[in-house]
Order: C-alpha cells, then structure tokens, then sequence
C-alpha cells in the first residue's frame, strides 16, 4: 500500500488509559498491564514498525528510548561512538552511563566510523546538519562488529527509511516531527531483528520507560498529516536556507539541501531543521529576542517554526552564533519576513 494512504487510511483508536485489563479465562491477555504494554501504544507501534520496515517500541521520551537501547543491548566495558554534532542529550546521556562501564567517543560521522561495539549516526545531525553516507558507514560498522543506530527523528520515515540502509536499529524523538506539534513526549525504537525487539520489550517492562497512552494517541493523530506536513516543511526550509545564504548578518547556513552530494545520495527532500551562524553570542541573542512570529523556544519538527541559539545548552561544541531554526507550516513569506526583520539590514 501507498505510504501516505497507509498513514491516512482508518480511524483512531479509543483512548483507552486503563492500566488494567481483566483476564480471560484465568490467563492474562497481551494488555493485562500497562507497563508491558497497552492498545494504543500497540496501534503506534504498528504504524511506526510499517513505515520503517521492522518492529517499534514506544517509549517515555526520545531519552527514555535510548537509556532502554543501550540497556538492553550493551554492557559493561562496552565502547559506544557517537556522531559529533548531533544531539548533545545523546552523548551526554552516554558519558553520564560512563559510570555504568560505557566508554565513549564522538567521530565526524562523514568520515569512516572508529571501532566500536555501537555505532550511532544521526543523519541531518542536530543541531550541525551532517549527513553520513549511510550505506558505507553502516557497512564499514558492520564488518568491524558493531551494531548500528540511526537516529532518523530529524527525517522521519517519510524521508528516510534507515533499515533498508541496513541499520540494525532506528531511534526517534517521537516528540518531534513524528507527533508534530509540540504537545506530547514520547521516543520510538525500530529494530531490524524480533530477537532485539523481544530483549528491548523485556527490558521495557521491567525498567517501566514506556509511554502513556495519551502521548502515543497525540503521536498517531500527528502521524495522520505527516506525509503532507514533511514535504511542506521540508521545502519552506530550503528557501529560506537560500534566502539566509544572501543574508549580510548570516555567516554561514547549515543544510544539507544546499548542496550535500551525500545527503542528496538518500534524500530528495531535507527536512525542517537547519541552522545558520550569525557573528557572536550578542548578535544570537539580539535575533532571539527579536522574533514576532518564529517562537523562541526548544525542540524541532512542529507545525510551529522554533529558534534558538544552541551554546546555552552545548556550549563550545557549537559556534557561540549559531541559531537552529525548526521550520514549521507558516507561509515562506511570513517566515522570511519574520527572520529579515529579526537579523536585520
Ligand atoms: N534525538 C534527537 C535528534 C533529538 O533532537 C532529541 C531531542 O531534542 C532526542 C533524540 C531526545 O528526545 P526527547 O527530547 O524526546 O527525549
């Protein structure tokens, strides 16, 4: 079936928040208790696993989803090497496991990954906007033992479908573009194998990082306009990465859509996210502030465009100047007014 009549097609599923279901016959159905699993999130997870070709499970958050992967699939004296530029929660939720036994390391995920029990890539990283060549990365990880993440929330799988690239997992912050409206925490992992997907349950239901059925309901309902929401947003964020290229203030514009001959190898389209660089944390600020339309806040992927300057959170790993910008459904013109007036000249 078509992809977008496959996320349109039907209805929704009743919000059932019951965290009990009764037995049938003195045995205990596949929903006897919520933190093992519940409808709505089994609808979720059908839909997610159709659309990126393997088996998902829900979790509380992006983060959630990650702590239960390496968890589950990891452990003492395990070496993880992570994409530099990419989510910094990600890395640093792998240093603060250091203590658990876990050595760490960030690599330019466009060159050849370092041997490592795990290999994360982030493609469109965040907030960096690098795109690894997955297809030898993957196969270079692969023959070098490791197993492979893809962190596919910046894409999503209406863009990118990683497991057909041959990950063996693929992660979202389902709080982004995958709900799409700044309402609801929730974070999906895709596995490649049913063996992976049964430990990853396991480890679901005894460590209770799972998500509510509220979020997961919010998640398929943003789920229903996605195919229509990516090519839109995706398209309003290559003008205005064009248009901020001509920019006096801008120093530099990170998108993979202006020219990334490896991204452009996976993708046709690049997504919401990108970022451009102004002179200093001063100047950063001052376009911070002088937004009337964009939002100044967190996150990426909502109908709600988003910017804010990174180094307050990531500090010297990203230029001081740096703005990410998420694009979200307004009119272009709105946006680039919005974005001319806050840069100024
Ligand atoms: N991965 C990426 C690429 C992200 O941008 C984020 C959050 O910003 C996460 C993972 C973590 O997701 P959450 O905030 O849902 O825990």
């Amino acid at each position: 079936m078509n992809r977008d009549t496959e996320l349109a097609r039907g209805g929704l599923p009743a919000l059932d928040r019951a965290t009990i279901h009764p037995f049938v016959d003195a045995t205990p159905g596949p929903f006897f208790y919520q933190r093992m699993a519940h409808p709505v999130g089994a609808e979720a997870e059908r839909l997610v696993g159709e659309l990126e070709g393997g088996h998902a499970l829900l979790f509380s958050s992006g983060a959630g989803a990650t702590t239960a992967l390496v968890l589950a699939m990891l452990g003492p004296g395990a070496t993880v090497a992570v994409a530099g530029g990419g989510y910094y929660g990600t890395v640093g939720l792998m240093r603060e496991l250091a203590r658990w036994g876990l050595a760490v390391e960030e690599f330019d995920q466009t060159g050849e990954p370092p041997v490592a029990d795990l290999v994360w890539l982030e493609p469109c990283s965040n907030p960096m906007l690098t795109f690894p060549d997955l297809d030898v990365a993957i196969g270079r990880a692969h023959a070098a033992g490791a197993v492979v993440v893809v962190d596919n929330t910046v894409l999503s799988p209406a863009l990118l479908r990683p497991l057909e690239n041959g990950a063996d997992f693929v992660l979202h912050s389902g709080t982004k573009i995958l709900a799409g409206h700044h309402d609801a925490l929730l974070g999906v992992v895709t596995c490649a194998r049913a063996e992976d997907h049964a430990r990853l349950h396991a480890l679901r239901s005894v460590s209770g990082i799972v998500a509510a059925p509220d979020p997961a309901w919010l998640m398929l309902r943003g789920m229903k306009t996605l195919a229509v929401r990516v090519p839109r947003q995706s398209a309003t964020a290559l003008e205005l990465a064009r248009r901020l290229e001509g920019h006096p203030s801008v120093e530099r514009v990170r998108y993979p859509g202006l020219g990334d001959p490896v991204a452009a190898k996976y993708v046709d389209s690049f997504g919401p996210l990108l970022s451009f660089d102004v002179a200093d944390a001063d100047r950063a600020a001052q376009v911070e502030r002088s937004l009337q339309l964009i939002e100044n806040a967190t996150s990426l992927g909502g109908v709600t465009s988003t910017l804010e300057a990174r180094a307050r959170y990531e500090g010297a790993r990203v230029p001081p100047g740096l703005l990410r910008l998420s694009v979200g459904l307004e009119d272009v013109e709105d946006l680039w007014a919005d974005l001319a007036r806050a840069l100024g000249g």
